[in-house]
This record gives C-alpha cells, structure tokens and sequence, in this order.
C-alpha cells in the first residue's frame, strides 16, 4: 500500500498541530516519523489511521482519498504506547482476537510463532493483570503482527521495554516487517529506533516536516542546526564562527588553522560531530587549546565536554585516552569534518569549500 499526505493541516483550535505536510510512503517501506514531544507525530498517524480528519488536505491510500474512512474499514493494525488489552481475555485470545474476528485458519500456530518471537510463550495462559508493563506492551505489539493488514501504524510500542528487551524486539519487528513487506509508519522521539528501524525517518518540529531522508543522509547530511541538534548522543556541537581580518576564522578568541569558509557574512555557524574531535596533547602542532571542563564515564567511552573560549564542545573519547577535568588539551579536527550553516537561517550550506570534494 502506498500513502500519501498532501497538504494536510490539522487545527486544534488555533494551533495547526500539523502544519501543511506532504509525504509520500512507499508500499513496503518502513518509514519512521521522529521529533520530540508535541512536533506532530500522533496527530499525523492518528490522521493516516482514521482517528482524526485533517482540517485541511488530502490522505491517500494508493490511488483512493481516505480522509473520512474510518479505523476499521482501512485496513491496518494499530499499536499505541497504552496498549489496550482485553482484561477478561487469557493473553493467548488477545493476541487471537483479531484472527478469530476475521475467521483465519491456523489460528493456534499463528499466536505461538508470534508469541514465541517477541517471549511471550510462557505467558499465553495468563491475563493482563499478572503482566508487567513491559510484557503488556509486546502482547500488544503481538496483537499487531499476528495478522497481515495493508499497514502497519505504530505510536511508541517499545517505549516501556527495558534496553535489552527493546533491542530484541526491534530486531524481530524489522525482521517480520521485511518478510511481509508490510508498508509501516512508526512514531517516536527515540533517534535510536528511527536510526536502527527506519528505511527512512520524517523528522517533524512544531507540526513542520524538517528533513526526510535515510538514517544515513539524516545523521551525515542534517539539512538544518535543528536536525544536527536533535539527533547523536551527543548531538552535533554547534557553535558561531566569525572571519577574521587575516582570513581565517575563530571560534571565540581562538583562530582556527583551516582555510576560510567562502560566505559574505562574517558570521557562520560551525557543526561537527562529537566523534570527530580529536583530544591531543597540549601545544601539539595545529591543535586547538582547551580545557576539559567535565568527564562522562559512559563504559565503552567518555564525552568530555572542553572550553574554548566561550564555547563548550563536546568530544567522545574511547577508554585509551586519559584526561581528568582541569588539565589542559589539544583539540584537532579534520576539515572535511565540519558542516556549515548559515547563521541567520540555520539552513546547511553545501557550497564547494576549498578542500573539500
Ligand atoms: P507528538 O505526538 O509529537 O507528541 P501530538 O501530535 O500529540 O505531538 O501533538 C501536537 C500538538 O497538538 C501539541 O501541541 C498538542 O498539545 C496538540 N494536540 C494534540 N491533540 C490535541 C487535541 N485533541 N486537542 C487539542 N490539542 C491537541
């Protein structure tokens, strides 16, 4: 199935919890829509699942306009955060239920291979009372995938999971909806599920449509300092660069030993990636000084977050490099590593800067 926004406004009041959005999701792709809390994620799977009407603009399924089509004629399996079970129902019925009502075949082994997919055979014989959240949430989820609709639409279903359980279902939820083929929208303000889970992520602000694009273009190509800021952990370090008189450009008091950016403002904003920094010891050549102002001990590595001038930058070190707070540091980075933005607009600017391809 193929779905498609045109123009869709949702007002509530006066407030357009959507703002005139247009996406198009291809039949079998999974698309992940991201943003924090309040940027319009529900309101626009609630629209695509029939729940709400748009205020304005069109919804498509394939060739056909569905606005006023409701939940239940669409189609497609819905998963929300508050996974609704039926509390006089064994968990084996509630993930039955939707094939009982469709009167499918098979409808023991389907329950048991979906069950034993997401762990949950040893509690088919138990009911929603006796379950944990955590097990509440993929009984849901089961519910979902137990059948083979047109859609999937997803609201948060692994919110209440611990780490490794969420790991593993985000693996067999991406495996099944792969086999299946099954187009599938999902929403969340998790960057590591929209990474790890989208074959390409929406990333909505304020009921506005920022950037869509693959994990990959999404993370190495953020086309705005709202996208660079939203999404790594730690996000993109941002930070204004003014052009010196000589040419070059500094970060605070600090001029930087790279070729100038070719703008006409004399002022532009920086980006680069945590993981690109590198921590060297101080006055080595070309480095920039700085002082490391704090350590997080994160295990597999560290983020420590250093001064220069005005600015706190933040770099990702693995276990090997040693520093404590207070010392005095080197900072390099590669050219090639910076990404720019215009300081009035915060938009990307791809031009051609010298040393870069
Ligand atoms: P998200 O899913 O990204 O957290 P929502 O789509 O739930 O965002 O909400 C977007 C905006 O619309 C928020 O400002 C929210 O307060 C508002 N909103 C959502 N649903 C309603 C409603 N039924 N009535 C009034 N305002 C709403």
């Amino acid at each position: 199935m193929r779905i498609r926004l045109q123009d869709v406004t949702k007002l509530y009041k006066h407030t357009a919890a959507v703002n005139c959005l247009n996406l198009e999701i291809k039949d079998g792709e999974f698309l992940v829509v991201l943003g924090s809390s309040g940027s319009g994620k529900s309101t626009t799977l609630n629209m695509i699942a029939g729940l709400e009407i748009p205020t304005s603009g069109d919804i498509y399924f394939n060739d056909n306009i569905v606005n006023a089509v409701p939940p239940g004629k669409r189609d497609i399996a819905l998963v929300f955060q508050n996974y609704a079970l039926y509390p006089h129902m064994k968990i084996f019925d509630n993930i039955a239920f939707p094939l009982r009502i469709r009167k499918v075949k098979d409808i023991g082994e389907n329950v048991e291979n979906i069950a034993g997919m997401l762990g949950l055979s040893a509690l088919l014989q138990k009911y929603p009372k006796e379950l944990s959240g955590g097990e509440k949430q993929r009984v849901a989820l089961a519910r979902a995938l137990v059948r083979n609709p047109q859609v999937f639409l997803m609201d948060e279903p692994l919110s209440n999971l611990d780490a490794r359980l969420r790991i593993s279902a985000r693996g067999e939820l991406k495996k099944l909806q792969k086999q299946r083929n099954i187009t599938t929208v999902y929403v969340t303000h998790d960057q590591t599920e929209a990474l790890t889970l989208g074959d390409r992520i929406v990333v909505m602000d304020k009921g506005c449509l920022q950037q869509t694009g693959t994990p990959y273009e999404i993370y190495n190509s953020p086309q705005n300092t709202f996208i660079a800021s939203f999404i790594g952990s730690p996000p993109m370090n941002i930070a204004e660069v003014r052009l010196t008189s000589s040419g070059s450009f500094a970060l605070g008091e600090t001029v930087l030993e790279f070729p100038t950016p070719p703008v006409k403002t004399p002022h532009v904003i920086l980006g680069i990636r945590p993981e690109k920094l590198h921590i060297v010891p101080p006055n080595t050549k070309n480095s920039i000084k700085c002082i490391v102002e704090h350590v997080e001990y994160l295990g597999h590595e560290s983020v420590c977050h250093l001064r220069i001038s005005q600015n706190i930058l933040w770099a990702v070190k693995n276990s090997e490099t040693t520093v404590s707070v207070g010392d005095l540091a080197g900072l390099t980075f590669s050219y090639d590593a910076i990404h720019w933005f215009d300081q009035s607009t915060g938009i990307r600017m791809d031009l051609p800067f010298p040393g870069r391809n």
